[in-house]
């Protein structure tokens, strides 16, 4: 019988499978991703719990309902993969697939829970030539995003057209991946500045990737590609291991200031990621109170129940909070009252261009003010002048962090850095 197989074991079994002689002639084999639509509504609806609950009462439905020779695993949270290595045709998938559509039309049930689910599905057909499961999922994906596109509950065959950049996102997502294996992520460290007296307060770590051949490359470049293709764990993993090569140094030139850590909310997928990240910072002898998390705003709001579980978490756990980019969705605001954070980060748009605009400075006296109240400390980037930085202070930010001051700058680069000098 099929059973939810752990994910490394899947990949090796699978491609164990896809490669196995006996597949050669006339098989087509086909990954299945099945993506769980709206999925975080479970978790607002029935808690983490149910949410986990009806999650598995899906791998469960899988199991049971597909050949029993399916490989099947769970992904992350809410998206499972299915190899079917004896497939032999289009319609042959679309019957499995259409199957497990089928038995969605009755609600899924757990002891406790009662739900009404649907999937969007993608479908990868294995060619010979590719017989590789880690970028079968990774063209699966794509038609899975596809499919929720079309309006979801639905399924969708991936096409080479489906994506030109497809085969460009494969190879630089194996790259990426030896990238955090062979030391060429690196830390850029930024100065984040106390409005009142202009000291250094903190840095902020960012990434950056010493690319072989391309050079020093920033997020914009390699983010997007490890948020498709599963690499922010590893990603992340790599940035902490070296804050830890560098956190001796640097506090002694910071003066023991504290450490701005960005935070992608793909890491909430994983239930018990705050807890890791704490294990994981006194592993380093780091000390909690040094470390402030940066969470974007507007992703936290996709999933409401697992972001403010893991805020929480940190912060009893010692560990501040700061809601990055605030201001940049919609929402905001109103919501500031209802999560405890320590700190909001202004977005850059509020900056950029505030010593001009009437406006921009009215509206961001007001978050500051409301912030204030709340004990909220505000935090501002991207002052790239003394214009800037001053109607920025005057209006009553806490901290400031831009070119203005510094320009992010590797541990060994900061002694050489002029911006840098004034801090140190
Ligand atoms: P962010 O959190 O908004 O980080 C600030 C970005 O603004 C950085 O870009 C920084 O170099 C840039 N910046 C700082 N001061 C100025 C300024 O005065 N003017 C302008 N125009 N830009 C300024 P960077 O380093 O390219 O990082 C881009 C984004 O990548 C970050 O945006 C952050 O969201 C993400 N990122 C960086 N490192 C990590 C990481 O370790 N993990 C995760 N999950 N995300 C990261
Ligand atoms: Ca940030
Ligand atoms: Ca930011």
């Amino acid at each position: 019988i099929s059973k939810l197989l752990n994910a490394e074991i899947f990949e090796q079994m699978g491609d164990e499978a896809l490669n196995t002689s006996k597949w050669q002639d006339k098989a087509l084999p086909a990954l299945v991703v099945f993506n769980i639509d709206h999925f975080h509504r479970m978790n607002t609806a029935f808690g983490i719990g149910g949410g986990n609950r009806i999650i598995s009462a899906f791998g469960d439905l899988l199991t049971r309902t597909l050949p029993a020779d399916t490989l099947i695993t769970r992904l992350h949270s809410d998206h499972f993969v299915a190899l079917f290595p004896s497939n032999r045709s289009h319609f042959d998938i679309s019957k499995h697939v259409d199957k497990i559509r089928q038995q969605l039309s009755r609600p899924i049930k757990t002891p406790s829970e009662s739900a009404s689910i649907t999937v969007s599905a993608g479908i990868d057909l294995i060619e010979d030539n590719d017989r590789n499961v880690r970028n079968s999922i990774i063209r699966a994906e794509h038609a899975a995003h596809k499919a929720q596109e079309l309006g979801r509950d639905c399924f969708c065959f991936y096409r080479p057209e489906l994506s030109e950049s497809t085969a460009q996102l494969i190879r630089v997502s194996a790259e990426l991946r030896e990238a955090t294996n062979a030391n060429e992520i690196k830390n850029a460290y930024q100065p984040i500045i106390r409005a009142t007296d202009r000291t250094i307060s903190a840095v902020e770590v960012l990434a950056r990737w010493h690319h072989p051949v391309d050079g020093i490359l920033r997020p914009a470049t390699f983010m997007p590609v490890a948020e498709q293709t599963g690499l922010i764990p590893a990603l992340t993993a790599a940035v902490i291991e070296n804050i830890g090569d560098d956190f001796s140094l640097l506090s002694v030139k910071l003066n023991s200031g504290a450490l701005c850590l960005n935070i992608s909310s793909i890491m909430f997928k994983e239930d018990d990621f705050a807890d890791k990240l704490l294990a994981s910072f006194d592993d380093l002898y780091i000390p909690r109170q040094k470390l402030i998390v940066e969470i974007t705003e507007s992703t936290l709001m996709a999933d409401m129940a697992r972001g403010l579980q893991a805020i929480n978490t940190l912060r009893d756990g010692k560990v501040k909070v700061v809601l990055d980019h605030f201001g940049h969705g919609r929402s905001s605001y109103s919501y500031l009252g209802q999560i405890n954070v320590d700190g909001i980060k202004l977005d850059r748009i509020f900056t950029d261009d505030i010593e001009h605009s009437t406006h921009k400075r009215t509206l961001t006296k007001s978050i500051v003010s409301a912030a204030r109240e709340l004990g909220i400390a505000t935090f501002v980037e991207g002052v790239e002048s003394k214009e800037q930085a001053e109607v920025l202070c005057e209006i009553g930010c806490d901290y400031l962090q831009g070119y203005y001051f510094a320009r992010p700058a590797l541990l060994e680069e900061i002694d050489r850095n002029k911006d840098w000098e004034k801090f140190l």
